[in-house]
């Protein structure tokens, strides 16, 4: 039988541990996932497309089934090319569902042969996003338990710096 292999895109700026316990549950279900950073020409990242793959790669560097890459442009496309079957999404609150449905219905209508899987936050994790990650670190707040070591580390050198500029700016 063929390998199932699906592909789980995002921002990841940065990766937190609800992200990461999507990989851990999808991994159960599918026998290889590609993390994938989309770069969007919309947002504004707080980390490069280089630093967030760099901090996917570390988080993820013990599962071996798990492939870590970065694509612009249309994701079903990318699916198609990576020759995987399906998109993987997590799903938090009501909130998330409406802007959810609205892009499977959209990628399902620009190709009908890859669905989009969801998988149901773990209640643990509900509330956590990188937004609030980047907020609360910005402010000092303590985020051990939400991220991994490497992404914490690096939100405290990235927000430091830019805190002092701008600190600097204001004179
Ligand atoms: P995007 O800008 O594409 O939404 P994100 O990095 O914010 O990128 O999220 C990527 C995916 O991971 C989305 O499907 C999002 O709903 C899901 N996700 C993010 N945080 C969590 C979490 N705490 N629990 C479950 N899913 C999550």
């Amino acid at each position: 039988m063929a390998k199932s292999k699906i592909v789980y895109p995002g921002s990841f700026d940065p990766i937190t541990r609800g992200h990461l316990d999507i990989i851990e549950r999808a991994r159960k279900l599918f026998d290889e996932i590609i993390v994938a950073v989309f770069i969007n020409p919309n947002k504004e990242p707080l980390f490069s497309r280089k630093k967030r793959e760099e901090l996917l790669q570390k988080a993820t560097e013990d599962m071996p089934d798990v492939k870590v890459d970065s694509f612009s442009g249309l994701t079903v496309d990318y699916v198609q090319k990576k020759q995987a079957t399906a998109i993987l999404r997590g799903l938090r609150a009501v909130s998330d569902f409406e802007g959810e449905f609205q892009m499977s219905s959209m990628n399902k209508e620009l190709n009908d042969d890859i669905e989009t899987v969801f998988l149901m936050t773990n209640t643990r994790y509900a509330f956590l996003s990188s937004s609030v990650i980047k907020e609360a670190a910005q402010f000092g707040g303590n985020i051990k338990e939400l991220v991994p070591p490497e992404v914490e580390k690096a939100l405290k050198e990235k927000l430091n710096r830019s805190y002092r500029e701008d600190f600097n700016d204001e004179k």
